[in-house]
């Protein structure tokens, strides 16, 4: 078949790719868990729900404006106000189909054919294939003291004639990590200085832990005028209200270049889904006690998946600070994640993310957005397929399983 060059240089998500082999093997009535998903269990609040279904039950669904519905774009002004203390005109907000939307069309926005942007390693599967795909070249940084936060000086290096952007995903997938105050002080004023547009992807930024407090990007930089500043915010309503099948996400920034990404995303999709914008802006609008709720049962999850693993001689991790990713050091037993992850799936029906589809060797992304049940479960399965130390047998299921592997 005759295929285009970018089609050709274009991966398949790797984590969709996964959900579809857990689900076939479900089916199949296999005793799958899956720590690879990337989706709380949560259900949608009840306002989402009820404003999409007041659209829904008038008939009345139809094309909105390319750039989302006035309502949404108020309700995100508003969330903008409370969680960033910066009040934005509509001009300045995008709502788009998933925050992945935003990131496409904000990239095919700025990037000009071989133009560079820079994230830090590990990092969001998506990034490097979504800069392919709007022409510009991925340039991940990797810490040199082999931890998740590169100094502001490495990401200083990285840049160079063709560098457009950098981006920052905090608390990161897949690490977990919320990146220090002064790491994103740092680059803020490398990116002004430099002239460079900052996507601050704050998809997590408020399933944090510990007493943590969402980081402001706002708060560093020293361009007050949104429209003249290169800062750019994306958000979505799909993790934090658990409304991933909605698919919609947004982005603040610059008059200017809100209206690029608006005339792009009008060619490409017209305005995200009516009934989604509606759900959205109910969430945003109505009680907002869900969030808190969810965050409190992720960090008692992440707790629950640091003492499993903390019980795991060889395994290294660092403890996350948000999101509902946690990024284990498994190389001391296999430094070949994909292969490790085949195995794990293959034997013991645990489904893992290679850390290579991260930029990252020898980890597996775990996720803890599932049941306590599946985390103890998920870990203690991948202990006795991996520790040699571990009694040679195990039931799957009602299914004897003997180790002949190790
Ligand atoms: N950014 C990051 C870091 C993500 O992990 C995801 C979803 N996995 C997205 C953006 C995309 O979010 P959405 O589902 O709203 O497109």
């Amino acid at each position: 078949m005759s295929l285009s060059q970018l089609a050709r240089s274009i991966c398949e998500s790797p984590t969709l790719k996964l959900n579809e082999t857990a689900a076939l093997l479900r089916d199949k009535g296999e005793p799958v868990i899956h720590l690879g998903g990337g989706e709380p269990k949560s259900k949608a609040p009840i306002d989402a729900i009820v404003s999409c279904c007041s659209l829904l039950q008038t008939g009345d669904v139809k094309y909105t404006p390319a750039d989302g519905i006035p309502s949404l774009k108020k309700a995100i002004i508003r969330y903008t106000e409370e969680h960033y203390d910066r009040l934005v005109a509509p001009e300045n907000v995008i709502a788009s189909s998933g925050a992945k939307q935003s990131l496409m069309v904000l990239l095919h926005a700025i990037l000009d054919p071989k133009e560079e942007v820079i994230f830090p390693a590990p990092y969001w599967v998506s990034y490097p294939e979504m800069v392919k795909l709007a022409g510009g070249v991925p340039i991940p940084v990797t810490a040199r003291d082999g931890g998740f936060e590169p100094t502001v000086e490495e990401m200083a290096e990285a840049v160079g004639a063709y560098t457009k952007a950098i981006v920052l995903n905090s608390p990161n997938n897949p690490s977990g990590v919320v990146y220090s105050d002064g790491f994103i002080a740092g680059v803020v004023e490398l990116c002004e200085k430099r002239n460079l547009y900052l996507v601050m992807d704050d998809t997590y930024n408020r399933l944090i832990f510990d007493g943590r407090t969402p980081t402001n990007c706002y708060r560093f930089a020293q361009v007050h005028n949104l429209d003249s500043s290169k800062l750019v915010v994306i958000n979505c309503v799909s993790k934090m209200y658990a409304m991933t099948g909605f698919r919609i996400g947004w982005a603040i920034g610059a008059k200017d270049l809100i209206r690029a990404m608006t005339n792009i995303q009008s060619q490409q999709t017209s305005g995200p889904a009516a009934p989604s914008q509606w759900a959205a802006a109910g969430a945003l609008n109505g009680v907002q006690s869900s969030i808190e709720s969810l965050r409190l049962t992720l960090e008692n999850n992440r707790n629950v998946m640091m003492t499993r693993l903390g019980a795991f001689n060889g395994v290294k991790v660092v403890k996350p600070g948000g999101t509902f990713y946690c990024f284990p050091d498994f190389s001391a037993y296999e430094r070949d994640s994909q292969k490790l992850s085949r195995l794990l799936l293959d034997k013991v029906r645990v489904v893992t993310v290679p850390g290579r589809e991260f930029g990252r060797e020898g980890h597996l992304r775990l996720s803890f957005c599932g049941t306590v049940k599946e985390i103890t479960e998920g870990i203690d399965r991948i202990k006795w397929a991996l520790d040699p130390g571990a009694p040679n047998e195990l039931y799957l299921g009602g299914r004897r399983l003997v180790r002949d592997w190790r």
